[in-house]
């Protein structure tokens, strides 16, 4: 059997409010406690016990993909997207539901926002000052081609990043 040997053991317990926290950290409190087989993407999952809150958890745990039965789909469905290919044809080339599409997209794009977020912090953090900052507007439509939106986006125009963005509706106004 293939264990998963890269699976370090932790140093902290996960349960937030194990009483370890508390303690001198340095004292190994957590064991190995098997494997178990994750069929959604064929891997062997190391298994973890906390010996001052006798629980249990898993490296899965971890992972923002926990408890998908789709994850091999992730990927795909990413690249699908930002080809500009619809939910319903890229639902219909991977042979899955629309649903399963639509629940992706939305993972997908919390995970964009979240990356975007941390981007934008690092280069906080780097102290950088742009010398120069591009603003922009695209045209598109939701749902119907009278429904028009406009977004007005910040670039950095050497890398091309896009810095912030927003949604306008122009009916509204
Ligand atoms: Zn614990």
């Amino acid at each position: 059997m293939h264990l998963n040997s890269s699976a370090r053991l932790p140093t902290q317990c996960f349960y937030s409010d194990c009483p370890s926290f508390s303690r001198d950290s340095s004292f190994v409190h957590l064991v190995r406690k098997g494997v178990f087989f994750r069929s959604s993407d064929s891997k062997y999952i190391a298994r973890f016990q906390c010996k001052i809150c006798n629980r249990s958890f898993s490296t899965a745990r971890y992972s923002s993909c926990f408890l998908q039965k789709r994850r091999r789909l992730n990927d795909p469905i990413r690249e699908h997207l930002a080809q500009g290919m619809t939910q319903r044809q890229i639902a219909r080339v991977l042979k899955t539901s629309r649903k399963t599409v639509e629940r992706k997209f939305r993972f997908l794009a919390a995970q964009a926002r979240l990356t975007h977020q941390q981007f934008l912090q690092a280069l906080v953090r780097s102290n950088n000052k742009f010398d120069l900052i591009q603003f922009d507007e695209m045209e598109t439509f939701e749902r119907s081609k009278c429904l028009p939106v406009s977004i007005p986006l910040i670039v950095e125009p050497k890398t091309r990043k896009i810095l912030a963005l927003a949604r306008k509706y122009p009916l509204d106004s």
